[in-house]
């Protein structure tokens, strides 16, 4: 039996992995799940999956959920406040750690599970490009094993030769779907709306990465993602459009061999290859059927419309601060985008003035200097905003 963590429970991956775990009482226990305020949702969750522990990092919304929770007889135990995620994450009573909270406010309970040493399965992307190598050698130092959720990653995971050796490696090529705008030109982006840019044709996902998505950064943040995960240099990274989601990303070899992961796009694929591994279980993904779909289509990215991969790029090859910088500044304009504070267009406008502002500075060194630097890159970008709504 595997006792469980989820961080992030009430969103789209934290749904997901619920879904998949359920599946399996005989093999996985919940022991905690967390969110930020969504206290119904996580109500609904205790009472199906009995966790020891519920977290929500706001104080009064966590005042909801236990006393509702005492209302119904649970012994589901209600933390709160900006640590108790951290907490449970690091708990001895629990082996595996769904990393799964969206953007930098993940960065701390997954460091804890780090450096507890956890099996952490990691969809929170913006934890590790923010601290890189201080985010590597926390799972050095602790002992921890990381598997990839983001469906790229899962995908390139299992294409690689096993045990993470790179032998014979030529390239990783990510697919991306090109989200919604693949085929607008610059002038019909700057007038799409928050409610164009959150519905991808292909995957249900959180609003942020969804206009990640659009916009194309987040395979740029998978990009960044994939150097650290696998210790690949910028060079031997590629990134492939394939409008359908069935191939999830390619490993190439010296001999002229590439090796894809196909399925249908649903990340509880993923997310049960991570619980199971090295094993298999069912996720409840239905199987891919190729010749219902006919066709599978591939073209290059056009950086030109798609600043935002051109800018990850930048900051892959820069190193150091840049990836920090980027990804602060980025989650500060989809906020204000997803806010009408701001037009599509500007999110990448805003990322590259903040990026040519503070991207040479020097690489953060431990947990303290990338929260340092996170914060910086946010004040940058918060004038920048304030610059473009005058
Ligand atoms: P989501 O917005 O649906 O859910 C986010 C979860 O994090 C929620 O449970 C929310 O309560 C919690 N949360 C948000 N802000 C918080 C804060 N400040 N403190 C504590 N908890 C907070 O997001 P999602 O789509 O599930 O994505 C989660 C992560 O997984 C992201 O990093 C995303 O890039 C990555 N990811 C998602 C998908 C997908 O299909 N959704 C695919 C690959 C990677
Ligand atoms: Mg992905």
């Amino acid at each position: 039996m595997q006792r469980i963590t989820i961080l992030g429970a009430t969103g789209s991956i934290g749904e997901s992995t619920l879904d998949v775990v359920g599946r399996h009482p005989d093999r996985f226990s919940v022991f905690a799940l967390t969110a930020r305020r969504s206290h119904a949702r996580l109500l609904e969750q205790c009472l199906v999956h009995e966790p020891a522990y519920a977290v929500l990092a706001e104080r009064d919304a966590a005042a909801t959920l236990r006393a509702s929770l005492a209302e119904r007889g649970s012994r589901t135990e209600v933390l709160d406040g900006p640590h108790a995620a951290a907490e449970v994450a690091a708990a001895s009573e629990t082996d595996l750690v769904m990393a799964a909270i969206v953007g930098a406010a993940g960065l701390e309970p997954t460091l804890a599970a780090a450096r507890a040493g956890k099996t952490i399965l990691l969809a929170n992307k913006e934890a590790i490009v923010m601290a890189g190598q201080v985010f590597l050698g926390a799972v050095r130092d602790g002992g921890a094993t990381v598997l990839p959720i983001d469906s790229e990653h899962n995908a390139v995971f299992q294409c690689l030769p096993a045990g993470g050796r790179r032998d014979g490696v030529r390239r990783i090529v990510l697919t991306a779907s090109g989200g919604p705008f693949r085929s607008f030109d610059v002038a019909r982006m700057a007038a799409v709306t928050p409610e164009q840019a959150v519905a991808h044709p292909n995957w249900s996902m959180g609003r942020k990465i969804s206009v990640d998505s659009a916009t194309m950064m987040n395979k740029g943040l998978e990009l960044i993602e994939a150097h650290f995960l696998f210790d690949m240099p910028a060079d031997r990274l590629d990134v492939v459009i394939h409008p359908q989601s069935i191939v999830h990303s390619m490993v190439e070899y010296v001999d002229g061999s590439i090796l894809a992961q196909l399925g249908n796009p649903d990340m509880r694929t993923p997310i049960a290859h991570a619980l199971a591994f090295p094993g298999r279980i069912d996720s409840g993904v239905s199987m891919l059927d190729l010749a219902t779909h006919g066709r599978l289509d591939f073209e290059r990215p056009d950086p030109g419309r798609f600043p935002c991969l051109r800018l990850a790029r930048e900051a892959l090859s820069a190193g150091a601060a840049a990836p920090c910088v980027l990804n602060a500044a980025n989650e500060m304009t989809v906020d204000a985008f997803l806010e009408r504070r701001i037009r599509f267009t500007d999110i990448a406008r805003i990322n590259e003035a903040v990026l040519d502002a503070l991207g040479a500075a020097r690489a953060p060194s431990d947990t303290a200097e990338v929260l340092a630097l996170d914060a910086r890159a946010r004040e940058c970008a918060g004038v920048r905003l304030a610059e473009a709504a005058a």
